[in-house]
């Protein structure tokens, strides 16, 4: 029977109050007593992880989230497929494609967008700088594992560093691959100009490829598609005037290759010839290759 407001007491009201907070606590308690006597999962050892490249991405995806608790630091909050960065610096991939978030990572106890700054190995804690206002923050870990890669070596040639992201670009990171493919594209609408002299149109068309590495040739090679299938289309008038030029310090390109591979991928005597470099060193003994030499990689 259902009672109307006016027909319950102040004491049945206390009455029932009571009776609540009572089962509450003696929930409560045998809640407590039911989970000291269930097997209490051991505080997992807490992994803290520098860096999402290829060795922090693979080590936090693998690692067993049951037994860790994984926490990833890095200031790129996507994991990037170096090998297509090429690709996507003139176009022929999209730069989504190449880029996975780390917040998929299944099991993640947490990532901070921050820069490692300072390891304390005694108090075992990482000083982190957030990466938008610059605060820091520390983290503690049991373990910590080191993965921030390495920064591009400029080999001190003068003017790199000071002329980086205006007239140099190097390509690692994906912001790399967008400015290069922005300033690509503007020296081509810069160069069909009408108001322009020869000189700066020669210059503006004139592309230089430092280092004779994989990365290197795989860029001149994308670089030399670009031009025979995109600009040749856009830009028919300016294709004879580009020149495309890889500056290489040693004897030959792809020299870390074995040279089995080198010279199976090597054309016969392509129309390269070596010249001294007109930046001198440490570009003394240069190699000039031809843009035909990479069309036929
Ligand atoms: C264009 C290009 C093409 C390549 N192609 C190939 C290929 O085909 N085959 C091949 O084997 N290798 C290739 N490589 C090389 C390969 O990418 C590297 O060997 C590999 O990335 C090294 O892995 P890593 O985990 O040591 O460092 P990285 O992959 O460079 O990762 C370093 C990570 O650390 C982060 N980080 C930096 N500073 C800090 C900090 N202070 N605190 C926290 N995090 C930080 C970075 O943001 C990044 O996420 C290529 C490289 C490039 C640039």
């Amino acid at each position: 029977m259902r009672l109307k407001k006016s027909q319950i007491t102040d004491s049945e009201i206390q009455y029932e109050t009571d009776r609540e907070t009572m089962m509450r606590r003696v929930g409560y308690k045998l809640h407590r007593g039911l989970a000291s006597m269930a097997e209490v999962p051991a505080k997992r050892p807490r992994v803290v992880i520098l860096g999402t490249g290829w060795g922090g991405n693979k080590l936090a995806r693998g690692l067993d989230k049951e037994k860790f608790d994984v926490r990833l630091i890095s200031p790129a909050n996507h994991f990037l497929f170096t090998p297509f960065l090429p690709s996507t610096a003139v176009g022929t991939l999209e730069f989504r494609c190449i880029q996975e978030p780390v917040r998929t990572i299944k099991g993640l106890s947490e990532y901070y967008q921050a820069k490692a700054r300072a390891v304390d190995t005694e108090k075992k804690v990482v000083t982190c700088e957030e990466i938008f206002k610059g605060e820091q923050f520390e983290v503690p870990y049991d373990y910590l594992v080191v993965g921030v890669g390495c920064k591009t070596n400029t080999f001190n040639t003068p003017g790199v560093s000071e002329r980086e992201g205006t007239e140099v670009f190097f390509l690692k990171h994906l912001y790399h691959a967008r400015m290069i493919r922005n300033r690509i594209l503007e020296c081509f609408e810069r160069a069909s100009s009408p108001t322009l002299s020869d000189n700066e149109r020669k210059r503006l068309l004139s592309f230089v490829v430092v280092g004779g590495g994989p990365t290197s040739c795989e860029f001149t090679s994308e670089l030399s598609d670009f031009l025979k299938h995109d600009v040749s289309r856009w830009f028919p008038d300016l294709l004879h005037q580009v020149t495309l030029t890889v500056v290489e310090a040693g004897p030959s390109i792809l020299g870390s290759f074995d040279k089995g591979i080198e010279s199976n991928n090597r054309p016969p005597c392509p129309p390269f010839s070596h010249t001294h470099s007109p930046q001198g060193p440490p570009f003394s003994k240069s190699l000039y290759v031809s843009l035909s030499f990479f069309k036929s990689l």
